[in-house]
């Protein structure tokens, strides 16, 4: 028995790395995906493919999470399409580089703008969509374990990504009476385009490995795993929760 059966979810961020292991595991559980990014490419094609044959629907939409009107559009093809929204994962993020003293104001503005101002934009559209469902929903924040301490030369991000696990606390009171449970996870060191060049340095590569107790870096599946159990059904007691999935960084 296929445990999401019926439900339709956004996942924003998902037509590669965390995003697209968070689709298909979605998938796999019978659940109709909206997969996003910012371009219609290859990579976009191919998840939309893939969620295909595993059986669940799926569709793509352009849309830049840090734009309003791109957003709107977002939910409403969504909502057109499946005739609902259960679940939306947070997903789509950058990852900025510098410290206070090295960022300009604009690096902190695009950080700012994808990784918060995008959580608050698709969480307003499709909270208000799940409200008029009258059903319970799915908010699920792909924090960072770097939202809970601290990473060097990466303030900006760092920041958003702590801010991103406050308003997932906050978010989690405003709406539990309509049912709709609002969690986080916060990822270790996974394996994506996001880390390549840190893992592709030998050095940094085998600090980060020194950091991760199981002995092995994280893979979009593991947190796409985190992200079917926090949409079930089951989970509905739970809210305003971080799931730390980082292979026991923060345990030390
Ligand atoms: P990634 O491989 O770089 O993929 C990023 C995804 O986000 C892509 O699908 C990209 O779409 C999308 N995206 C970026 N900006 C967007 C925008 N403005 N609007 C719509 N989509 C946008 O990154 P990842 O490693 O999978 O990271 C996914 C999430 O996990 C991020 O929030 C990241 O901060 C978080 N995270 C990652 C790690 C890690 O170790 N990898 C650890 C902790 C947390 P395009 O393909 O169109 O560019």
């Amino acid at each position: 028995m296929k445990r999401l059966a019926g439900k339709v979810s956004i996942v924003t961020g998902s037509d590669r790395g965390i995003g697209k292991g968070i689709a298909i595991a979605l998938a796999k559980e019978g659940c109709s995906v909206v997969v996003n990014g910012h371009k219609k490419g290859k990579d976009a094609l191919d998840a939309v493919k893939e969620i295909k044959s595993l059986g669940s629907d799926a569709i793509f939409v352009e849309a830049d999470v840090s734009r309003e009107q791109d957003v709107r559009n977002l939910i409403k093809t969504s909502v057109e399409k499946f005739g609902r929204l259960d679940i939306l994962v947070n997903n789509a993020g950058i990852l900025v580089s510098g410290t206070i003293t090295t960022l300009t104001e604009k690096d902190w503005d695009r950080q700012m703008d994808v990784n918060l101002k995008g959580v608050f934009l698709c969480s307003k559209y499709a909270i208000r969509q799940m409200i008029s469902q009258k059903k319970p929903g799915r908010i699920i924040n792909i924090a960072s374990i770097a939202g809970i301490v601290g990473f060097p030369g990466i303030s900006a991000y760092c920041a958003s990504k702590g801010a991103v696990t406050e308003l997932t606390r906050e978010a989690a009171l405003d709406y539990a009476k309509y049912g709709i449970t609002v969690n986080a996870i916060d990822p270790g060191v996974i394996v994506t385009d996001m880390t390549k060049s840190m893992l592709d340095d030998k050095p940094t590569r085998k600090s980060l490995m020194d950091n991760t107790p199981v002995g092995r870096f994280g893979t979009p599946e593991d947190i796409g795993n985190a992200a079917v159990f926090l949409a079930l059904d089951a989970s509905g007691f739970i809210t305003g929760h971080n799931l730390v999935v980082d292979g026991g960084w923060t345990a030390r």
